[in-house]
C-alpha cells in the first residue's frame, strides 16, 4: 500500500518557458532546498545549465526520499545513489553510467528513452515505472522486485534481471539480447513483437508469460532475421515482416495457460 504523501507539484508536467520548446521544464530547488516545479527551463535552453544540473545532482546526492523531481537528461555517473526512493519523478532521457542503485526503491516514475550502461540495480524494487524506449547495457536488475513495469522497446545487452519478479511487467517489441532471466516470476509478464537472441530462462515460468506462442514461444530464439514459421510471412522476409505478421493475426498471440 502507498502511504506517502505526495507533493502537489507531481505530475504538472510544466513546459519550458522557450516559447517554441515541447520539452518539460526541470525542477529548480528553491533557497530552502526544496524542489520546485514553477516555471522553468529544460536543459537546452536553460542560461545557466551546468548549474541546473549541480542542483539536480545535489539534491539527489542529498536526499534519500525524492518526491516529484523533474531531471529529464540529467547524466549520472561514477555515482552510488544505492539505496534512493524515487517517488513521481520525471528521469526520462537519463544517462546513467558505471554508478551503483542498487536497493533502489522507484514508484510510478518515468525513465522513458534512458541509456542506462555498466550500473546495477541489484535487489531494488520497483513499480509502476516506465523504462520505455531505454538502453541497456550491462544492467543488472538481479534479486528485484519489478512488477508493473513498463519496459516496451527497450534494448537490453549483456543485462540480468534473474531472481526476479517480473509480474505483469511488458517487455512489447523490446529488443533482448544476451540478456538472462533465469528463476524470474515471469507471470502475465508480456513479451508480444519482442526479439530476443541469447536469452536464459532456466528455472523461470515461461508458460505463464504472455508471448507469441506460434513462433516458438518464449524461449524460441526470435531473433531480428526469425522466419515466419506461421507460414504467413517469406522465408527471407526479416524483421518488419514479424512484426506485421505479428500485429496482424490475433491467432499469432495466445495467453498463458
Ligand atoms: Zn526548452
Amino acid at each position: 500500500m502507498f502511504s506517502i504523501a505526495y507533493s502537489i507539484d507531481m505530475y504538472l508536467f510544466n513546459k519550458c518557458k522557450c516559447p517554441e520548446c515541447n520539452m518539460q521544464a526541470l525542477s529548480t530547488i528553491t533557497a530552502q532546498g526544496e524542489i520546485s516545479n514553477q516555471g522553468s527551463w529544460c536543459l537546452k535552453h536553460s542560461p545557466h545549465p551546468d548549474y541546473v544540473r549541480a542542483q539536480l545532482w545535489n539534491y539527489i546526492k542529498t536526499h534519500d526520499k525524492i518526491v516529484g523531481l523533474n531531471a529529464c537528461g540529467l547524466t549520472i555517473k561514477n555515482a552510488d545513489i544505492s539505496g534512493k526512493r524515487f517517488y513521481g519523478c520525471n528521469l526520462q532521457h537519463m544517462i546513467i553510467s558505471n554508478t551503483h542503485c542498487s536497493n533502489m526503491r522507484a514508484r510510478m516514475c518515468m525513465l522513458d528513452f534512458s541509456t542506462i550502461s555498466d550500473s546495477d540495480f541489484i535487489n531494488s524494487n520497483i513499480q509502476y515505472t516506465s523504462l520505455s524506449g531505454s538502453r541497456l547495457v550491462h544492467a543488472l536488475f538481479t534479486g528485484s522486485d519489478l512488477i508493473h513495469n513498463n519496459f516496451n522497446g527497450i534494448t537490453s545487452y549483456q543485462s540480468s534481471f534473474d531472481d526476479s519478479d517480473l509480474y505483469n511487467s511488458r517487455f512489447i517489441r523490446a529488443v533482448l539480447l544476451s540478456t538472462s532471466m533465469n528463476n524470474c516470476n515471469l507471470k502475465k509478464t508480456v513479451f508480444y513483437e519482442s526479439v530476443r537472441e541469447g536469452m536464459a530462462f532456466k528455472l523461470s515460468n515461461t508458460r505463464e508469460s504472455l508471448t507469441d506462442r506460434s513462433k516458438g514461444g518464449l524461449t524460441g530464439e526470435f531473433n531480428l532475421f526469425a522466419t515466419d514459421i506461421s507460414g504467413s510471412g517469406t522465408a527471407d522476409s526479416g524483421s518488419s515482416s514479424n512484426s506485421s505478421a505479428a500485429s496482424g493475426s490475433s491467432a499469432a498471440t495466445e495467453a498463458s495457460i
